[in-house]
């Protein structure tokens, strides 16, 4: 495993791998994992996915200021470059790129990638030029790396919608493949910043993934059941968690992130439904979603 911090000599090994590979008649096939560190089985499922199909995997590890607001985590956002290189190395990567923030804005950007609509609802409406943050930066690393795939988490369901139309209304060689959620035993899905939360607001916190396990159900038992009704039923048990405080409960059409109307059917909606829930458990602001695919519903 080598790891680099520079985007030149990155690109010249990639350069010179892709070089060997055609010496020998073969075309490379790279997987890339992007993620901002403080790595943990999530992160650990992309790369497993990435080593089975594809040559050569690359890791990157940057905590991007430029997605995150001024009164947000940018500072204290977990980091443990030690522990993430151990994990990688565990996981056969090939590659891990961390880069300084000095590597990758050696200037304020004047460039910025913006996906419209898709952005301005559930946690873009929360947090201002997020993900103007996220698909610049996705963008800088798609040019350095020329992946054949990159690997996304569902758990962050909009930002793996917002990459997808990125790459295809730029025409970017490159497939998006989405990755299911992994989460703890009791169902909190991993996040970096679960280590932010006091143990009863880790407790507090499986409200989460209950009350969308419960809406998935109450959806299966029942084929008139509206947006509406399962919007309230979430919102209804997150409310009975006294330590959580409701971002947004949104029920909407996958990947075009439309809502879906209160008075409509969630089992007669045409295609793939994202419930997407962001609470917050004192300054730690968690989201999770279920999506109800087609044959589900
Ligand atoms: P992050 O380091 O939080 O920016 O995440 C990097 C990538 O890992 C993103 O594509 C996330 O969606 C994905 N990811 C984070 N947590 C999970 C999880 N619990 N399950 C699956 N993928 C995850």
């Amino acid at each position: 495993m080598i790891v680099f911090t520079e985007i030149a000599a990155l690109k010249a090994h990639l350069r010179t791998e892709r070089f060997a590979a055609a010496h020998e008649g073969k075309v490379l096939q790279v997987g890339f994992v992007p993620t901002m560190g403080y790595l943990h089985e999530g992160h650990a499922s992309l790369l497993r996915y990435a080593r089975k199909n594809n040559d050569l995997v690359v890791l990157s590890i940057f905590v991007n200021p430029i997605q995150f607001g001024p009164n947000e985590d940018f500072d204290r956002y977990p980091r443990d470059p030690d522990k993430d290189k151990h994990l990688a190395e565990r996981e056969g990567v090939d590659v891990i790129f961390l880069p300084s923030v000095e590597e990758m804005y050696p200037q304020p950007t004047k460039t910025i990638v913006r996906v419209e609509e898709l952005t301005e609802r559930l946690c873009g409406a929360a947090r201002p030029g997020h993900f103007d943050g996220v698909t610049t930066v996705v963008s800088k690393l798609l040019h350095i790396v020329s992946p054949n795939r990159a690997y996304f988490g569902q758990k962050d369901a909009q930002q793996a919608a917002v990459v997808a139309q990125m790459v295809n209304d730029l025409n970017m060689d490159v497939e998006i493949v989405p990755c299911p959620i992994v989460r703890e035993e009791d169902g909190l899905a991993l996040s970096s910043r679960n280590v932010y939360l006091e143990p009863e607001q880790r407790q507090a916190a499986l409200v989460l993934s209950r009350s969308l396990r419960d809406a998935e159900q109450t959806v299966r038992e029942n084929d008139q059941i509206t947006a509406g009704e399962i919007f309230r039923q979430i919102t209804r048990s997150i409310a009975l968690e006294p330590a959580a405080q409701i971002d947004y409960v949104e029920i909407s059409y996958f990947p075009s992130l439309i809502a879906l109307p209160d008075s409509m059917s969630v089992k007669d909606a045409e295609g793939d439904i994202l419930i997407a829930v962001a609470v917050k458990f004192g300054a730690t602001r968690l989201i999770d979603n279920i999506i109800l695919a087609k044959e589900v519903s």
